[in-house]
């Protein structure tokens, strides 16, 4: 696999790439621009390296590859990223199988099923008499025009065969395609029927904003409400939100993300302007829900309804829908969840609260002014919490206040910032007015335990055979070992984080340059992906590494396999683990250092006077930082064939 991400590297420039999205102008062997990923218009700090092929932001420090850039800019998955590159290099991702083939093909069709299913019902809503009611619908909501449009928004005639009928004269489709796509439905007598007939459709869009499925609303009181596109080749509501592909640039640019509950809130919005609103379908926010809002932004607003009755059951959602939901669709927010992707992603969750009973299409409809308030008002997650979980409580009684600390408590153990847990003691120890004391004991008894230890793995695999290793292969065989390492032996995560925050504390100038993240170590993209997915599982990575890996995608899920069947030989001990990882460490860091000095030589060539002065400085921090970490001794993996030889 490395071989297809290398291939791409080889044949996309990243400068070319990088015009397409950001205009660039040379500076000495490099190019420079407005980052796309900070707000940056004054002097251009993105630079882009055709040495390395690689950029680099000096105001938001985001940095990589193409594969980087395009993961940042669009909120692709690393596979995503993958697929459109090697597609735009016209390299093969791997031999194509006759099943993949077929998939591909299925997939296509249902596309083209699915775009043709929506012009038909947009054209019912726009220009046929079948349409009336729904128009009428729309026009009391007061949905616009350009609404319909932007949205492809239409009406699935109150007929058994319509659309059926209509897909089989513009495309030959069949009854079981119909059904494939979610469109048809098979009757236990024989034969197929419409599954929407008489609601409005709000076809559903994918990253890429191709249309892979749909809901539909009642327009009267036929039940249920809201129906949507069952789980299709295409079509998983968990890994897709309403509005998304139509808000995503607002939602990067505006660095903050409202999700709401309904289709129709989500038009409303965008119609008066709030493009950074979203809605999932009909099911609480996923994990991969999250994963896609942070890669937009770590900002993200919750809209919520207002009455106590609505609070409630959204918690009491939050805490029971897991066991209710089919098993596709994968874990849901409990309160804690949501703490924990607030600590995981680095995000800031809020709360906006509603007007009891009102939804948010009401309140955009009658006043504007009013929905950007209640969002700026939103309050931060455990705030919320605070008032929701204690409500009903008698907290002038023992009972009560026990109570409300036993159900704060394991929250409030989420909480990763020491500081702000603190901020959070004190403010229940105020509320239920006991002593801050008795809250911090109480919380120390509900802390969770410390992780499962590292994986057991079987490492018998043969070792590669090390004297045909060049010099590049030896690197690329580092970073693999130093990240196999991180993920065999979780004792090794502070060394390496410390090590590189040292790093940082003696040469304050490399600031600008580096991020100290451990994903800055390894160039290879997979290890990069890799690295960050395990982190954003917790602290200690996953509990079953191995099924982790098993679940990840195929472009991964081998590197990540051989990452943890390791060939160490001889066999590492626990008491050397911490040994190997410097040893890694100390040529990936000068790797890096290297690197970088060669950057800041061309930059001062192509410098400004003004800009020249701080760019010496990093020079010299740089020169004195290779100076003073120390050659590399030999570790026991990368003996090189002198070594041998002297056995
Ligand atoms: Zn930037």
């Amino acid at each position: 696999m490395s071989n297809v991400t290398e291939q791409i590297k080889e044949r996309i420039d990243i400068v070319a790439f990088i015009t397409d999205f950001v205009p660039l102008r040379k500076a000495g062997r490099n190019w420079l621009g407005f980052c796309p990923f900070h707000p940056n218009t004054r002097t251009p700090a993105f630079t882009v390296f055709p040495d390395s092929q690689s950029y680099h932001c000096f105001g938001c420090k985001a940095s990589g590859t193409v594969f980087d850039f395009l993961m940042q800019r669009d909120g692709l998955s690393f596979t995503e990223a993958l697929e459109q590159l090697a597609a735009r290099a016209g390299v093969q991702l791997k031999p194509r199988t006759e099943q993949d083939e077929q998939e591909d093909a299925q997939r296509s069709r249902l596309l083209d099923i699915n775009a043709a299913a929506a012009r038909f019902w947009t054209h019912i809503l726009l220009r046929s008499p079948k349409g009336e009611a729904a128009r009428a619908y729309l026009e009391k909501r007061s949905i616009n025009q350009a609404m319909i449009e932007a949205f492809q928004i239409g009406f699935a005639p109150d007929d058994w065969s319509a659309t059926l009928s209509y897909l089989s004269d513009r495309l030959n489709v069949t009854p079981q395609e119909a059904e494939a796509a979610g469109l048809a439905l098979e009757r236990e007598s024989g034969g197929y029927y419409d599954r929407f007939r008489g609601r409005l459709m709000f076809p559903i869009h994918d990253a890429k904003g191709r249309i892979v499925g749909c809901g539909g609303r009642a327009l009267g009181d036929a039940m249920p409400k809201y129906m949507n596109t069952p789980q299709t080749l295409l079509f998983d509501k968990s890994h897709l939100l309403y509005g998304l592909h139509q808000g995503r640039d607002t939602i990067r640019s505006g660095d903050h993300v409202v999700v709401v509950e309904g289709y129709v809130d989500v038009v409303m919005a965008h119609q008066h302007g709030f493009r950074n609103v979203v809605a999932p379908m009909g099911t609480a926010l996923t994990d991969s829900h999250a994963a896609m809002l942070n890669k937009l932004t770590k900002r993200i607003t919750l809209a919520m309804d207002g009455d106590a009755a609505g609070q409630s059951a959204a918690l009491r959602g939050l805490e029971t829908l897991r066991e209710n939901l089919d098993s596709h669709v994968k874990p849901v927010p409990t309160a804690s969840g949501m703490l924990r992707w607030e600590r995981e992603l680095d995000a800031a969750i809020t709360i906006a609260l509603l007007p009891p009973g009102r939804d948010p299409d009401d309140i955009i409809r009658a006043d504007a002014d009013e929905w950007r308030a209640l969002v700026a008002k939103a309050q931060p997650l455990m705030d919320f919490y605070l008032t929701a979980l204690t409500r009903g409580l008698d907290l002038a009684s023992a009972k009560g206040k026990a109570a409300a600390v036993e159900r704060l408590a394991p929250l409030f153990n989420q909480i990763g910032d020491p500081v702000e847990r603190a901020h959070y003691s004190q403010k229940l120890a105020a509320l239920v007015g006991v002593e801050e004391r008795i809250i911090v004991d109480s919380l120390r008894n509900t802390a969770p335990r410390s992780g499962p230890a590292h994986p057991a793995s079987n490492r018998k695999a043969p070792p590669p055979p090390r004297a045909l290793l060049t010099q590049l292969e030896q690197e690329a065989q580092r970073e693999d070992y130093l990240l196999s390492l991180l993920l065999r032996f979780p004792t090794t995560q502070p060394i390496v984080a410390e090590q590189l925050r040292d790093d940082l504390a003696t040469a304050p100038a490399l600031r600008d340059l580096w991020s100290g993240e451990v994903s800055e170590l390894f160039d290879r993209i997979e290890n990069r992906v890799l690295w960050e997915a395990w982190r954003t599982v917790g602290p200690g990575g996953p509990p079953d590494p191995v099924r982790w890996a098993a679940d990840l995608p195929p472009e991964l899920a081998e590197h990540c396999a051989r990452l943890l069947n390791w060939p160490d030989d001889p066999p590492i001990r626990t008491y050397k683990v911490a040994h190997e990882t410097q040893e890694c460490l100390g040529p990936l860091r000068r790797r890096l250092a290297r690197r970088w000095n060669d950057r800041i030589g061309q930059l001062i060539v192509a410098a400004e006077a003004a800009e020249q002065e701080r760019l010496m400085e990093q020079a010299m921090a740089l020169n004195s930082y290779l100076r003073t970490t120390s050659e590399p001794r030999r570790s026991t993996y990368f003996q090189d064939t002198r070594d041998s030889l002297k056995y």
